[in-house]
C-alpha cells in the first residue's frame, strides 16, 4: 500500500535521498518551532516523528513497505495510536483526536535507558523529576488578591509586536515576548508577591515517577504520564513522556516481529559433524543448542528456536523465535599432512572430471590474494586531479558539474 503521508510532511517526494530529507526536515523544523511559531506545536510534532522514521533506513524500509501501521505493529514508530498516530489521522480527517478545552502545558519528554533484558523481562524503575506545581500558598494566584494587574507594557497580551522593513515596500511582522512581564501579561508589585512562589505562581517540586516497563515494549516505545507535566494557573498539565532507549545488546539483535538473531561462529569440523553449545538467554537461562551429524550446516544458514524470542508485548507469554545465523572457520593454512589430505579427498565427494587443454595456448598462471583499490583508488584520484584542473582554467566550452 502506497502512504506517503510522512513525505508529504517533509515535502518529499518518495524517492527523496536522504541528504534531501535531511535538508527539508531543517527547513521545516526551524519554521515550525515552537519558540518561533508556537500555535504550531503540532505541525512541529508531525515534522519531528516523520523525520525520526525516515532518517532511520530501516524504519524508512518498513514505512515503505508497510505504511504506519507497519511501524504500529513492528513496535518501530515508537507513538501508541492514541496519540501522535490519533494526531496523523486527524490531520487527514480521519477524526479522532483530543477535544479542545482550555489551555494545555507542553508534553516534558525523558528518555529512560533500558537493556534488552529489561525488555524480556519487564521492569519497574523509579524516576525523579523535578515539575512546577501550583503555589499552595496563593493558589497560583501570585500574589494578594488584586495585586495582579495587567502589565502596562503590552497591554496585557505579554507579547509585543515590531514591523521591520526590508527591501523596498517590504516589511515584516516581528513577534516577541513582553520583557516587562516576562510574557506573563500582568505584573505584581513587589511588596504583594506571594513568599513562598515570589509571584511565579507555581513552585519546583522534586516528584518520583514509577515507570512500569512492560514485557514485550519496542525502541522508542512511549510511557505516558497524563497530567504529570509542569503546572500552570488555568491551564491543564501536558503529559510526562517516557521514551524507552534500547541499549545494543552484545549477543541478540531484535527484530520488528519479536524474533531475536545470535550470530554463531562454528568450525568446520562443527559444521560437517555436528555440535553443541550453551547460549545463556535473556532471563539467565542457558539454551543448549544441539545439531546432530547428517544435516550440513553452511555459511549464511539459519536455524531457528521456536519459541525463544521476544515477548509479545500485551502478550507477553507468545514469543517470537529465536534465530542462529551461521559463520563457518575453516581451518588455517597446512592444518594437514599430505597423507592427512589424502585421508581426507578420500572421504569428501570426488574432484569433477578435469580434461587438460592441449596446443599453444594454454598458459599456466598462479592466484594471489585480492588486493583492494589496487587500480581503482589511483585511478579515480586521477579523475579528481583533472576535474580541479578544470576548475582553475575554466574557459569557453567547458561545463562545471556542480551539484
Ligand atoms: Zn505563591
Ligand atoms: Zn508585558
Amino acid at each position: 500500500m502506497a502512504d506517503s503521508k510522512l513525505y508529504e510532511i517533509l515535502g518529499v517526494s518518495r524517492t527523496a535521498s536522504d541528504s534531501e530529507i535531511k535538508r527539508n526536515y531543517h527547513k521545516l523544523a526551524k519554521e515550525y518551532h515552537p519558540d518561533k511559531n508556537p500555535a504550531a506545536g503540532d505541525r512541529f510534532k508531525e515534522i519531528s516523528y516523520a523525520y525520526e522514521i525516515l532518517s532511520d533506513p530501516k524504519k524508512r524500509q518498513t514505512y515503505d513497505k508497510y505504511g504506519l501501521k507497519g511501524l504500529q505493529e513492528g513496535g518501530q514508530g515508537g507513538c501508541p495510536p492514541d496519540d501522535l498516530f490519533g494526531k496523523f489521522f486527524d490531520i487527514f480527517g480521519m477524526g479522532g483526536g483530543r477535544p479542545r478545552g482550555r489551555a494545555r502545558g507542553e508534553d516534558t519528554i525523558h528518555r529512560l535507558d533500558v537493556s534488552l533484558e529489561d525488555l524480556y523481562l519487564g521492569k519497574t524503575t523509579k524516576l525523579q523529576l523535578s515539575k512546577n506545581v501550583i503555589c499552595s500558598h496563593c493558589n497560583g494566584v501570585g500574589g494578594k488578591l488584586g495585586a495582579v494587574v495587567p502589565c502596562r507594557d503590552c497591554q496585557g497580551r505579554g507579547i509585543k509586536i515590531t514591523y521591520q522593513r526590508f527591501g523596498p515596500n517590504m516589511t515584516r511582522q516581528l513577534q516577541s515576548q513582553c520583557m516587562t512581564c516576562q510574557g506573563l501579561g500582568e505584573t505584581i508589585s513587589e511588596k504583594d508577591k506571594c513568599t513562598k512562589c515570589k509571584g511565579k505562581k507555581v513552585v519546583n517540586e522534586t516528584k518520583i515517577l514509577e515507570v512500569h516497563v512492560e514485557k514485550g515494549m519496542a525502541e522508542f516505545q512511549r510511557i505516558y504520564f497524563r497530567g504529570e507535566g509542569d503546572q500552570l494557573p488555568n491551564t491543564e498539565p501536558g503529559d510526562v513522556i517516557i521514551v524507552l532507549d534500547v541499549k545494543e545488546h552484545e549477543v541478540f539483535q531484535r527484530s520488528p516481529n519479536d524474533d531475536l538473531l545470535i550470530k554463531k561462529e562454528i568450525t568446520l569440523t562443527e559444521a560437517l559433524c555436528g555440535f553443541q553449545f550453551v547460549l545463556k538467554h535473556l532471563d539467565g537461562r542457558d539454551l543448549l543448542i544441539k545439531h546432530g551429524p547428517g544435516e550440513i550446516i553452511r555459511p549464511g544458514d539459519l536455524k531457528g528456536v521456536r519459541g525463544e524470542g521476544m515477548p509479545h508485548y500485551k502478550n507477553p507469554f507468545e514469543k517470537g523465535n529465536l534465530y542462529v545465523k551461521f559463520d563457518i572457520k575453516f581451518p588455517d593454512n597446512n592444518f594437514a599432512t599430505e597423507e592427512q589430505m589424502l585421508q581426507i579427498q578420500s572421504i569428501l565427494p570426488p574432484r569433477p572430471d578435469f580434461v587438460m587443454p592441449t596446443g599453444e595456448d594454454v598458459e599456466e598462471v598462479n592466484l594471489m590474494d585480492y588486493v583492494p583499490n589496487e587500480r581503482s583508488s589511483r585511478g579515480r584520484q586521477e579523475v579528481y586531479a583533472g576535474d580541479e584542473d578544470e576548475h582553475m582554467h575554466e574557459g569557453p566550452g567547458v561545463e562545471c558539474a556542480h551539484q
